[in-house]
């Protein structure tokens, strides 16, 4: 994993602050201190969350779908 970045969101198992990571192919999303990742492919995250008519990206509801799939871990 390459770039690392703390959320605002914190873990529901430990409570420590969730990180968003990047390598080449995928975007993981996951606590350090429990080790547990999600973690979606890049291509699809670009296809969904950003619009380049109105150069947006939805970075919020990026997030919230990462959680939620975090959450059902
Ligand atoms: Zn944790």
């Amino acid at each position: 994993m390459d770039l690392i970045v703390e959320t605002v969101d914190t873990c529901p198992f430990c409570g420590g602050a969730l990180e968003l990571a990047e390598d080449t192919t995928f975007v993981w999303f996951g606590c350090r201190r429990c080790m547990r990742y999600v973690k979606r492919e890049k291509r699809e995250i670009v296809r969904r969350f950003v619009n380049y008519r109105e150069r947006r990206f939805n970075w919020s509801g990026m997030i919230t779908e990462l959680y939620q799939l975090y959450t059902r871990l």
